[in-house]
């Protein structure tokens, strides 16, 4: 390490002596939606926090900006007046629980996210590793956040805590090679950093533990997804796996919601050219037309049958629950629900909690023979499930 100023030589000495009392958090987060940085900028929004440089210590202050560039297999730290330090790594620690900071990718046009718990930056191969280390309740009330929006009422954002937290123990170890725990992407499940809303915040203290189990008591994967269109979709139909909790069921609560229909105008030449394309030889118009009065697995026009999950895939549909029909020279696909369809609907799941189920109710409405645990009492516990 590089020191260019007495001055920061100084506070390293005098602050290698600094109360240890400083927060550990117990989750390592990969904040991958910073898109490979090469260039960030940290600034303390509120607090207190002790900065570690390569086993050095610094204080920084609230509205201290901290600029960290990658520098080969090093990174440069740019702080306190233009110095500026070439090290290996940085760690940044709170003082207290509730301080937050913000992280900037200089680069981009991404937005300034803000984060309780610690910072940890250093090179990796062709970018900066920005992890955030945080305790399990603030993790869980930022995907929430993330994942199931700010509005709703309490036994709705318990529901979705379960989901997140169940998660979180099932796949803890998914990116244990890359140094982390889970990504911040959809990929493990989406966390946009902190969360002040109130009643998240409640539903992860209330729910503290909890997480859903089979009967035999093993952790399970719990999808989710906005809305079902009225009727969720069973597993296999979307990842050809028969799971005994994730059957179809209907779905009497979100059907005025925001995400409830959707439609898709094509000319009919487009969409026989898409057919086409997968083996369809037909090219009568009459055969085209198809109904979903619920779930099917496949659209069928005369004898030509195709997976309507590759549809929705290649055209990008907002869901595979939808029916086609012909009007004058186009064709009209009148779509129902937005997502995957399996498992817990989210904007029913919203509507069931404002009509006064309770969480258990609710997973109990969308999933079959699942039990609230603690996770204490889980067992088989901490292994990758790659099922899905
Ligand atoms: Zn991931
Ligand atoms: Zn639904």
């Amino acid at each position: 390490m590089l020191i260019r100023n007495k001055k920061v030589l100084f506070l390293f000495l005098f602050l290698t002596a600094v109360s240890n009392n400083l927060l550990f958090g117990d989750l390592r987060i990969g904040l991958l939606s910073l898109d490979n940085p090469l260039s960030l900028t940290v600034n303390i929004c509120e607090g207190r926090y002790r900065m570690m440089i390569d086993g050095h210590y610094i204080i920084v202050n609230q509205d201290d900006n901290i600029l960290i560039n990658r520098a080969g297999s090093k990174i440069l730290i740019t702080t306190l007046g233009n110095n500026t330090i070439l090290a290996d790594s940085v760690i940044l620690e709170p003082y207290e629980d509730d301080f937050f900071f913000s992280i900037r990718n200089n680069l981009t046009e991404g937005d300034q996210k803000e984060y309780y718990g610690k910072l940890i930056v250093k090179s990796d191969i062709q970018s900066l590793l920005v992890i955030n280390e945080v305790n399990e309740d603030c993790y869980l009330a930022g995907v929430v956040q993330a994942e199931a929006g700010f509005k709703g009422s309490i036994e709705y954002f318990k529901t979705q805590t379960l989901l997140a937290r169940t998660y979180l123990y099932m796949y803890i170890n998914r990116h244990r090679e890359d140094g982390y725990n889970l990504c911040d992407r959809t990929h493990c499940q989406a966390y946009h950093g902190k969360s002040q809303v109130k009643v998240i915040r409640e539903a992860v203290n209330e729910t503290r533990g909890q997480v859903l189990t089979s009967q035999d008591s093993i952790l399970v994967f719990t999808p989710f997804h906005s809305n079902c269109g009225g009727q969720t979709q069973s597993s296999e139909n979307v990842w050809l796996r028969r799971t005994a909790h994730l059957l179809g069921v209907t779905d009497p609560y979100c059907a005025y919601s925001r995400n409830a229909r959707w439609m898709r105008k094509l000319r009919i030449s487009e969409w026989i050219l898409y057919l086409t394309e997968h083996g369809y030889t037909h090219h009568k118009y009459d055969d085209l037309a198809f109904e979903q009065l619920s779930r099917k697995q496949n659209y069928s026009a005369g004898s030509f049958s195709y997976p309507l999950t590759r549809i929705r895939e290649d055209l990008k549909l907002k869901s595979t629950f939808f029916s086609v029909k012909l009007v004058d020279n186009n064709v009209i696909l009148e779509g129902r629900g937005y997502g995957h369809g399996v498992g817990l609907c989210q904007e029913g799941a919203k509507v069931m909690a404002q009509r006064g189920f309770k969480m258990k109710e609710i997973i109990g409405f969308y999933f079959q023979g699942l039990q609230i645990m603690d996770i204490n009492d889980v067992r088989q516990t901490m292994e990758i499930n790659s099922a899905f």
